[in-house]
């Protein structure tokens, strides 16, 4: 008994020593970081993961690959392993899961726990050998790891995830078919009702879906001149852009269905305070400011009047004839902001002197905007004039920001 004492109470000791080798290490570490900049910094955070992180989670992993067939959570009441490194260890179930089945993997690929161990190949590329190794077996990995260590060792994980796919795919054809099946079963998209002037959107796209959008979104990203929109803003603009002008190049109003059919009263229409919002089919509301906008341009919405309105909009000629239009494209070539050159299938028609003001859908009281552009006139209070020929835009007294407009 004495013996068995005593053998506990070294390895304690040397635990806490090793623990606070550790500890001290991450010290050291965490001050010569904060000192670094520069090209030293960059260099301090590659070896924080070459000789800090990734050794630490093989360490990690071969920990845990015993301590898993021991069976020892159950002590602690887990219910798996997985189960007690939530608990314990305080991860997210997908990431115990995967540094399980690393640890499980890593087993029958000794290069690859070798590579992890020196730091050679980051977390995220040992993850995706395990997963290969999952899905085709150990021994087809273990045949072709020297190969696959050494495309992991020049690629990020993004392009070796290409790598480990098409190896999956040459080893078992059927297997990836079943795999593309089952990632497009989950496929799905979902459109929020509207709220506080939002709509929210999720979804999970297939491999070959998202790349069909994101190939779809790609001429309409580019940004504009002095444009301090955001990337997920650039995104959101490129996606509703991408939307009206489904339908190819005809862009003069006739014969398309609207995309946007909203509902306003005279009152709005006019902008007179107390008027009700703008009602759009299929839920929500937008300001006055938004139906004016709308009612500038009819080439992709259509108002419908409620009251006063019906009569008026039924004797109206706002929308621009399509000779009209294409003496508009002529004159203008593309949005009339300065340093803007969105083509004319970008633009909307503004009327100068508002269309609601009175304003006639004639060449000199129209000037080529783009969307956002258009959108910055009515909602932001920018003015657009023309003099001499030259368009010029004013910007609102107060600039009106996203960000001042709350509260
Ligand atoms: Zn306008
Ligand atoms: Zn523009």
């Amino acid at each position: 008994m004495a013996a068995v004492q005593v053998e506990r109470t070294a390895g304690t000791q040397c635990f806490e020593a090793a623990v606070e080798k550790m500890r001290d290490g991450v010290q050291a570490m965490a001050a010569w970081i904060g000192g670094a900049d520069g090209e030293a910094l960059g260099d301090g955070l590659i070896q924080l993961r070459e000789s800090g992180i990734d050794p630490l989670e093989a360490v990690f992993a071969s920990g845990v690959r015993r301590f898993d067939k021991s069976g020892e959570f159950a002590a602690d009441g887990a219910v798996s392993v997985v189960a007690w490194l939530k608990w314990k260890c305080k991860l997210s179930g997908g990431a115990a899961a995967e540094r399980v089945e690393i640890a499980r993997q890593l087993e029958q690929l000794p290069k690859t726990e070798a590579a992890f161990a020196s730091g050679d190949i980051g977390y995220q590329h040992v993850a995706l050998m395990a997963r290969t190794a999952e899905h085709v077996g150990a021994a087809a990995v273990r045949r072709a790891e020297p190969g696959l260590l050494q495309a992991a060792q020049t690629m990020d994980p993004g392009q070796f995830t290409g790598v480990a796919k098409n190896f999956e795919h040459r080893i078992d054809a059927e297997g990836a078919l079943n795999e593309a099946n089952r990632a497009h079963a989950r496929r799905y998209l979902h459109l929020s009702e509207p709220q506080n002037g939002t709509v929210r959107i999720d979804g999970l796209l297939d491999a070959e879906g998202g790349a069909t959008l994101r190939s779809a979104l790609e001429p309409f990203m580019t940004p504009m001149k002095n444009d301090d929109r955001s990337f997920g803003q650039r995104q959101h603009d490129a996606l509703i852009e991408l939307c009206r002008q489904r339908g190819g190049d005809k862009r003069d109003g006739a014969g398309r269905r609207p995309q946007l059919i909203i509902r306003a009263s005279l009152d709005t229409l006019a902008g007179l305070p107390g008027a009700p919002a703008g009602e759009l089919e299929g839920g929500g509301t937008v300001p006055a400011a938004t139906v004016q906008r709308h009612a500038c341009d009819s080439a992709l919405s259509r108002l419908i009047g409620r009251g006063e309105l019906e009569h008026e909009l039924s004797h109206a000629t706002r929308t621009i004839p399509p000779s009209t239009r294409r003496a508009l494209e002529a004159r203008d070539r593309h949005c009339v902001f300065e340093g803007c050159d969105r083509r004319p299938s970008w633009c909307d028609g503004h009327h100068l002197v508002w269309w609601t003001r009175g304003g006639p859908t004639t060449l000199a009281n129209l000037g080529l905007l783009c969307r956002p552009h258009h959108r910055m006139v009515h909602e932001e209070g920018w003015t657009l004039e023309r003099k001499d020929g030259r368009f010029k835009a004013i910007p609102p007294p107060k600039r009106v920001t996203p960000n001042s407009r709350t509260g």
